[in-house]
Formats: C-alpha cells, structure tokens, sequence
C-alpha cells in the first residue's frame, strides 16, 4: 500500500481563500477589519520568523496585525500591562503573545491576562477546560489545524482508535481530547510510554508531535493507518524533518502528512480562522461568547 499524501499547503490555500472572503463580509456588512495582536519579547530569531510568518497570513487574508515588539529586559508587570491595554482594545480581536518568554517571566501568568474572547492561541485556562466539555471559546491552532485535515480528506473519526504520540499542553493532550469529543477512543504515549509500538499498532489513525526524527518506523504503524506528523524537526545538516520515517511509513499507511508541506501550513491557518471568528462575534453578538457559556 502506498499512503495517500496529504497536501497540506493546499488545504490550508483553500482555507485561506474562504476566510478572505469572510473578512470582506466583515469589512462590507459592519465595517469592521479583524485584527490579531502579535507580543514579541526578546529577540529569538526561531520566535521572530514564526511571528513574521503569522503576519504574512495576516496580511494575506486581510487581517490587520499590530506587532508589539518589546526588549528581553521587559519586566512581567510591563508585559501584564501591554495586554491589559490590548483587551480593552475594541479594534482588536485577537492577542497572542509569541512563547517562549524570557525566564524571568511567568508564562501562566501572561497567557491568564489575555480576555478569553482574545485568546485566539486557545491557551487560556478557560479554553483548555473547555476542551473537556467540548465548548472552548478557540481551539488551540495545531490541534485544530490536525482536525480540520482530517475532515478535509474526508476521514472518519467516530470509533476510531486514535493514539496521539505526544503529551504536551500545546499539542498532544489538546488534540486527544479534541478527537474524544468527536468519539474516537483515544490513547496519549509519551516519553515514559513503555513499549510505544503496542500501542501505535493499534492505531487507526496515528497523530505523532514527540519532536523526535525517525520515532516513527514502518515496524511500529498498522498497516493502512491514518498518519499525522505534527513533528519539526530541523537536522544538523539543516533539512527539515518531522518525527516519522516517511519513506518507509508512506508505503504502509493510507494517508500520511509529509513534513515540511502537511500540519505545519496549517498552525497559522487557524490561527487566522480564530481572529475572524472572534471579529465575527464582536460585530454580531450582544453578549460575549464567553458570558454566553459561563
Ligand atoms: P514538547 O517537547 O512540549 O512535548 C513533546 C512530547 O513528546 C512530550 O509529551 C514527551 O513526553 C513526548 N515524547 C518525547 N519523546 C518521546 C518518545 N521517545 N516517545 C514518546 N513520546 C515522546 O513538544 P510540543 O511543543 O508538543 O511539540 C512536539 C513537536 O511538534 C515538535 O517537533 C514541535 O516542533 C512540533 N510542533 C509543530 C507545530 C506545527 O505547527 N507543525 C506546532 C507545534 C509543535
């Protein structure tokens, strides 16, 4: 079997497209422009190219960004400070401040500041229980990004086994619990997983974020699974790879998301999704969303 390769880039064209669309619904029936605060602190330059590429999204969609770009020295109180003027600022719709911090900040406290209809990473505590009940206010953007490919191909995922590889705040618990809600039976590996081929085997559709190359061999994939690499990987030799063996797994799985070119293309996508949707509700409801749920 040779796996069906999925094209990221084009999903997330697609997307794209239909978002610029809902942004000139938003410009023309209530003239108002979405926008998506980006906080930098420091100066990591693995940081700043993800933050110029959020941007670019931005600009792309027709979202306007305001890039706050502040010293490494800026005290926590200073940082609280930007994000209370952002949240109190109708013009914008999204807040995201660009991890990691300096260690001098407190990461819990920052991300608790952003208003929950702001918090368009889904970081937010509120957003995070939320995925436990299955009513957060924003998916978190990489996990959303895994689901939305997945019902792009079409992939069914009621009753499906799932085995998520990875247990990170950010990736691995978020998108278990994401395709629970959808009625999959869901089990977490991670790195204190003994014997992760007895449970990747049993995989009907395999989503692997470790941040470890090659983790993944054909040996331990079930034939004809569903294969996710959330992985990034950049090599000593400067090649970009994900955490799977995708010359080998491709020709045992049925879909596979290559890396770079699968999941990566999709992170910024919803990302863009969650600013517009927040715009969407600033311009129409009369109470916020997260009122709404409390
Ligand atoms: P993390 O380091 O916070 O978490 C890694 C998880 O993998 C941990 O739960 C750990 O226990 C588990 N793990 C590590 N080694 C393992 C092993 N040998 N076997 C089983 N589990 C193991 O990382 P993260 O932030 O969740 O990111 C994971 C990967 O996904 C990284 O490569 C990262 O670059 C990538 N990533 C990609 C995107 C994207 O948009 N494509 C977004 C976020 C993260």
């Amino acid at each position: 079997m040779t796996a069906k390769i999925i094209d990221g880039k084009a999903i997330a064209k697609k997307l794209r497209a239909e978002y610029h669309a809902r942004v000139e619904v938003l410009r023309s029936r209530y003239n108002v422009t979405p926008a998506l605060a980006v906080i930098l602190v420091g100066d990591n330059p693995a940081s700043q190219s993800y933050v110029r590429n959020k941007i670019a999204g931005c600009k792309e969609v027709g979202i306007r960004s305001e890039l706050v770009e502040l010293p490494a020295s800026t005290t926590e109180e200073q940082l609280l400070d930007h994000i209370e003027r952002l949240n109190n600022d109708v013009t914008v719709h999204g807040i995201l401040v660009q991890l990691p911090l300096p260690a001098h900040i407190r990461v819990p406290s920052v991300i608790e500041k952003i208003s929950v209809e702001k918090d368009v990473d889904g970081f937010h505590l509120y957003n995070m229980g939320g995925l436990v009940t299955g009513n957060t206010v924003f998916s978190p953007c990489t996990p959303y990004g895994v689901q939305k490919i997945l019902e792009h191909e079409n992939i069914r995922v009621e009753g499906q086994n799932v085995v998520v590889v990875g247990a990170s705040n950010i990736v691995g618990k978020p998108t278990a619990l994401m395709l629970m809600q959808q009625d999959a039976t869901v089990v977490i590996c991670h790195k204190k997983t003994r014997d992760l081929g007895h449970f990747t085997l049993l995989a009907d559709i395999l989503v692997v974020a470790a941040g470890v190359p090659n983790l993944i061999v054909p040996q331990i994939v079930k034939t004809g699974a569903v294969v996710i690499d959330v992985g990034f990987n950049r090599l000593p030799d400067g090649r970009i790879v994900g955490d799977v063996d995708f010359e080998g797994v491709k020709e045992k799985a049925s879909y596979i998301t290559p890396v770079p070119g699968g999941v990566g293309q999709m992170t910024v996508t919803m990302l863009l999704h969650n600013t517009i949707l927040s715009a969407e509700r600033a311009a129409t409801a009369t109470t916020s969303p997260f009122r709404r749920r409390a």
